[in-house]
């Protein structure tokens, strides 16, 4: 069980469905598929705002693409899928 890569596929997954609501809006122009992808959107955020901490120390990680804890400089794994 990794938080970090959860995190990860959660986020991933939460950005698609709400494209995938606001792409909906656009096209039928109801306002109820916006409402949607803004409460997925604000779901997302407290997800990542939650969950996107470092395992080690707890620390909030600003930036995806590094492969050690900024705060404590242990590795962290991002790594959907192990090689
Ligand atoms: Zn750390």
């Amino acid at each position: 069980m990794n938080n970090l890569r959860n995190a990860k596929i959660i986020v991933l997954a939460g950005c698609a469905v709400m494209w995938v609501f606001i792409i909906l809006g656009l096209i039928t122009n109801l306002e109820i598929f916006a409402e949607i992808g803004v409460g997925v959107a604000i779901g997302t955020g407290l997800v990542w705002f939650l969950r996107w901490r470092c395992p080690h120390c707890g620390k909030f990680i600003r930036k995806a693409a590094t492969d050690v804890c900024p705060a404590c400089g242990k590795e962290l794994d991002w790594k959907l899928f192990k090689k």
